[in-house]
């Protein structure tokens, strides 16, 4: 496996609409395993290939927290609908049959580092995809996950979280990037003592990219 190089807004890479995977081959199984190795050692719980320079309709998620072996475990919070589906998940091809409710969360995205907003999304999905041997799967999911598929199959559209603010919000954020950059990754790993900003989960920003 290999850790793949992640674009970062505004490479305009990023804006281009994916394709369906069409065939699946074992190039495909290794490009979705680079794929989980990358989001896991950017301490991601979604990745888009798309962010890796791939413009295929392929993404990986996992929301399952970990512990201090490493391990990756199903937590209290995590939904009853959550904890049934077996992650990390691969989805290819993915649509979004039906969407119930709203819920709004506070996004981070590993293509642009450092930035976390509240977006607005469906609650529960009804979701049909392909697994990576080409396989139909259907499931139904809210919560976290429902919230991170959503973020991801953005991605394949071309579309960023911070399009889902207000223009006043969503240029700030892009101009301070294209006129600073993003700040200094050294410090990103201290970036915990979020306390005091609205979250529905006890999770660290480091934990909440996607
Ligand atoms: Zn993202």
């Amino acid at each position: 496996m290999a850790k793949l190089e992640i674009l970062t807004y505004p490479n305009p890479v990023l804006r281009e609409v994916s394709k369906p995977v069409t065939e699946f081959k074992s190039e495909l199984k290794k490009f979705t395993d680079d794929m989980l190795e990358t989001m896991y050692e950017s301490k991601g719980i979604g990745l888009a290939a798309i962010q890796v320079g791939k413009p295929i309709q392929l993404l990986v998620v996992d929301t399952r927290q970990k512990d201090e072996d490493g391990r990756r475990y199903k937590y209290d919070e995590m939904t009853e609908l959550e904890q049934s589906i077996v992650q990390p998940l691969i989805l290819i091809n993915p649509e979004i049959i039906k969407g119930y409710g709203k819920t709004t969360f506070d996004e981070g995205c590993l293509s642009l580092p450092s930035f976390y907003e509240t977006v607005e999304r469906f609650d529960k999905i009804d979701v049909k995809a392909k697994d990576a041997t080409g396989r139909e799967i259907k499931f139904t999911v809210d919560g976290l996950l429902a919230i991170c598929i959503q973020h991801e199959m953005d991605h394949l559209s071309g579309t960023l979280f911070i399009d889902h603010l207000s223009f006043l919000k969503s240029n700030k954020i892009k101009n301070q990037i294209k006129k600073s950059g993003y700040p200094d990754k050294n410090n990103k790993d201290d970036d915990d003592d979020d306390s005091g900003s609205a979250r529905s989960r006890k999770k660290s920003k480091e934990s909440i990219k996607s």
